[in-house]
């Protein structure tokens, strides 16, 4: 049981057995006076009717001691009561349980003194003789005179002290009745007192354990239900903060998680206290086995430790690009920043990690680009200025070879044209300033229409091109964009395939292997697929990967001669991809070429 409780109850009990105690008590006492007065009335009663009995004599003692004596132990037989008769000075004159010659001066005794003021005097005492206790009541034989002599009876208390003591044994019985019956309702009322409190720390211990669930559950007006009210709003207020915390605890992890770049936390021993998602791949570590351990355990790039025990000690900003072989070769981007928490106490250094190896290739490929482009450039600008020049230094007086010089020009400055045409039009396309109007294509008619703008070119080489379109089919595509990438595939096809050649263009629909059938119950059909073939030189294997960058050309010189920029393909496999659509090539040596587009049917 709680000792609150506990001590509660033994308090009220406590409390109320002094009460019952004290009452019994004070109700003894009143019930023994209350006893002995009635005895002294009749007694009283009794001694003034003895009074009236026996006529009060006066003498030589000698005489007067039978005569006492006798009328003594005379009232004795009939009343059972012991009589005395005392002479103004004490001497006793006749007694009816002993001889009055033996007996001392009763003078001192209390009951006679008072007895001689002419009230009633009472006394209760241990008799000697008879060794009980005795009550003496005495009186004066005349009221007014004192020294009229002393009549005094005895009573033995046995009786009365017998009585007294089964009083006292009801008293006792009965209070113990009461006692135990307080101790239960004590009990009770500790109990409904203290039961609040026990809960009240039965709540505050569940919070104190993180369960901020827990509530106080009884209601009333007083202190102790304000107390419960108040834990209940101070665990309202906690829950509804420890919910904010953990929100934002997660939210920070989800950032954490979610970041691009890596991010270590050290703290300032060189324990690593914190490693996001994006850092561990990075670093090919894990976080679970790294975080609490010291940065130099981590068997990673050598330089990396080094960096971080430079900021640790110069707490300064450290920035670096480093080239890392595991867990994959990556250009990292390294920023190492000290930490400085509040009052300026140095808290450690956050290592941010950057990925850069995409970025560093980009600007490589860019930079390359421009070295190319001026190349390119340079070449016809070369020949344009150089023809110009012969012709200024006298070649324009001969009309042959400033014709064939000019034709030079204008055929190079054609070039010219065409390869900014070609470039402006790439790097539109690239960063996609140019948006696709997607609109349904019927492919049969529109194939059709293509070949057409390219049958001059055809017949002048005479090569001939058939087409295969199945009547009603269809694509979503931006229908400038699609002719552009046929054009490019059919004037290849044309350039490098011998005269007398032939092109192929064939479209078919690549079906859903689930095969599903539509309304009319055609088959359904997800992709688009367009082969466009020649029977031409071919593409080397080792050149066919590379066919798709930039300039690149597999013959140079034929290349020129065919009037082409390098750029083509570029272009093709960028617009295919723009329609979320793949291009592929396959060719053979003097054999042929084959390039097959797959489009998706809707975008
Ligand atoms: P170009 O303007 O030089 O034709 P492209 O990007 O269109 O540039 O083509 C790149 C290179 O791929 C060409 O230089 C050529 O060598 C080769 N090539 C492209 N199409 C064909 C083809 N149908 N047959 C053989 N070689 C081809």
């Amino acid at each position: 049981m709680n000792s609150f409780r506990m001590r509660l109850t033994l308090i009220l009990v406590a409390m109320i057995g002094i009460a019952v105690l004290a009452a019994g008590l004070v109700m003894g006492k009143v019930y023994r006076d209350n006893h002995q007065e009635d005895l002294q009335d009749s007694m009283v009663r009794e001694m003034n009717i003895i009074l009236q009995d026996v006529p009060w004599k006066q003498g030589n003692p000698d005489e007067l001691y039978g005569y006492y004596t006798n009328e003594a132990k005379r009232i004795e037989a009939l009343t059972g009561t012991r009589v005395t008769f005392i002479r103004a000075d004490g001497v006793v004159l006749g007694d009816s349980d002993h001889d009055p010659k033996t007996m001392e001066n009763h003078s001192t005794r209390a009951e006679v003194v008072k007895a001689k003021t002419g009230s009633v005097g009472r006394a209760t005492r241990f008799s000697d003789t008879l060794h009980e206790n005795m009550l003496y009541v005495a009186i004066a034989v005349n009221k007014d005179d004192p020294n009229s002599g002393i009549i005094r009876t005895a009573l033995s208390l046995k009786k009365a002290d017998e009585s007294v003591k089964r009083m006292w044994t009801g008293l006792l019985i009965g209070l113990l009745v009461l006692f135990i019956v307080a101790g239960l309702v004590s009990y009770r009322i500790a109990r409904n007192l203290t039961r609040p409190l026990e809960q009240i720390t039965r709540v505050s211990k569940r919070i104190k354990n993180l369960d901020y669930r827990a509530r106080v559950d009884f209601q009333s007006n007083d202190e102790i239900g304000e107390l419960g009210s108040s834990i209940n709003a101070m665990a309202d207020s906690l829950q509804v903060q420890m919910t904010r915390i953990h929100q934002n605890e997660r939210q920070l992890a989800t950032v954490l998680d979610n970041m691009i770049n890596g991010v270590v936390m050290i703290d300032a021993a060189g324990k690593i206290v914190l490693l996001n998602k994006m850092a561990e791949d990075l670093l090919g570590i894990s976080a679970r086995e790294q975080v609490g351990h010291h940065f130099a355990s981590v068997k990673q790039q050598y330089e990396l430790a080094q960096m971080i025990q430079e900021t640790l000690e110069r707490r300064e900003h450290l920035r670096e690009e480093m080239t890392f072989y595991f867990p994959e070769e990556r250009l990292l981007d390294l920023n190492l920043v000290p930490i400085f928490e509040d009052d300026d106490d140095f808290g450690g250094v956050l290592l941010v990690l950057q990925d850069v190896t995409a970025i560093r290739r980009l600007e490589r490929m860019r930079s390359e680009f421009v070295a190319n482009v001026s190349h390119e450039l340079k070449t016809p600008v070369t020949a344009v200025k150089g023809f110009a020049e012969t012709l200024l230094g006298g070649a324009v007086d001969d009309p042959e070879t400033a014709r064939s010089f000019l034709q030079i020009i204008f055929d190079e400055s054609d070039r010219l044209n065409r390869l900014i045409g070609d470039i402006l039009e790439l790097s539109k396309i690239e960063s996609r300033r140019v948006p696709l109007l997607f609109s349904p294509v019927e492919l049969s008619s529109f194939i059709g229409k293509t070949v057409e703008l390219m049958s001059a070119e055809a017949v002048r080489k005479q090569i001939r091109v058939s087409t295969v379109v199945e009547e009603g089919l269809y694509v979503e595509a931006d229908e400038d964009r699609l002719r552009q990438i046929i054009v490019n595939l059919l004037a290849n096809g044309i350039a490098y395939t011998a005269e007398g050649g032939s092109v192929s263009v064939v479209v078919e629909p690549v079906h859903d292997p689930n095969l599903t059938l539509d309304d009319e119950g055609q088959e359904n059909y997800e992709h688009i697929r367009i082969h466009i073939s020649d029977t031409g030189m071919g593409i080397p294997k080792k050149d066919l990967p590379r066919i798709f960058e930039r300039f690149y050309r597999v013959d140079k010189a034929r290349s020129r001669s065919s009037g082409g920029t390098g750029l083509g393909l570029s272009i093709v496999k960028h617009l295919v991809e723009l329609h979320k659509g793949t291009i592929t090539v396959d060719s053979t040596l003097g054999v042929g070429t084959t390039f097959t587009i797959d489009l998706p049917v809707l975008q």
